[in-house]
């Protein structure tokens, strides 16, 4: 099988799905590029080694990074702090790479070395328990040195496959997310908003309870 301009650019991405670029995923990044639609300078966490790959591949002259591409924390991780997390999952799916691990109900936890520090799972997080933070991990210290080569074979090969299912998790997200909006919005223009409001103070009662039973749990250990 031929490969495909889209894939030689996608393969000398970094696999960060962070969408700094201004696209969805690297896949996204690569293939407008290989339609002559988006510039080689977007990839911030690439930096320069990217740009003279993706120049290179795509036949076109060197430039530096784009001006409104936002830049990437090569030294930051996302941390969640145990005792704040309510354990509702909601971090899981804007996560691109699988970085976060966790169950109903129980605290949730980021794997440094998969990390990115993109940021992408901080805005959903509920009650603002996660933050990045100086990176620890000497792997995951390495790897953001140098981005797009220091991912093994192994690591890249299964980003590049499981990207497209991580997106279309986040996306089934966002559209469940945008709906239930739209629902509150309803609600406020009939005038069921009371409802609503009675419905969240009984779930937010659900989550103190929760709470206390854990650091009961603790305090008894
Ligand atoms: S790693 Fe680069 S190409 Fe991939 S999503 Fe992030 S900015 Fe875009
Ligand atoms: S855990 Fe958060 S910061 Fe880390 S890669 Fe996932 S979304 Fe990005
Ligand atoms: S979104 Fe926040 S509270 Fe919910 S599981 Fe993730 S870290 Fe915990």
């Amino acid at each position: 099988m031929t490969e495909t301009l889209a894939t030689r650019l996608d393969a000398a991405l970094p696999q960060h799905q962070c969408q700094r670029c201004g696209y969805d995923d690297c896949r996204s990044y690569a293939e407008a590029i290989a339609a002559g639609k988006a510039d080689i300078n977007r990839c911030s966490p690439g930096g320069e080694l990217v740009i003279e790959s993706l120049a290179e591949l795509a036949g076109r002259a060197l430039r530096p990074l784009a001006a409104d591409v936002e830049p990437f924390p090569m030294d930051q991780v996302a941390r969640i702090d145990p005792a704040t997390c309510i354990g509702c999952t909601k971090c899981l799916p804007p996560c691109p790479v699988d970085a976060i691990v966790g169950a109903p109900k129980y605290l949730h936890e980021v794997m440094e070395v998969a990390c990115t520090g993109c940021g992408l799972c901080i805005p959903a997080c509920p009650v603002d328990c996660i933050s990045l933070v100086a990176v620890e991990d000497e792997a995951a210290a390495a790897r953001r040195m140098n981005p797009p080569t220091a991912r093994t074979g192994l690591e890249r090969a299964r980003l590049m496959h499981r990207g497209g299912e991580l997106r279309e998790r986040y996306r089934r997200h966002e559209a469940r997310r945008a709906t239930s909006q739209r629902r509150r919005k309803r609600e406020l223009d009939t005038g069921d908003a009371d409802d609503l409001d009675a419905r969240r103070a009984e779930i937010a009662a659900a989550v103190e309870r929760v709470r206390a039973r854990r650091a009961e749990r603790a305090r008894q250990r």
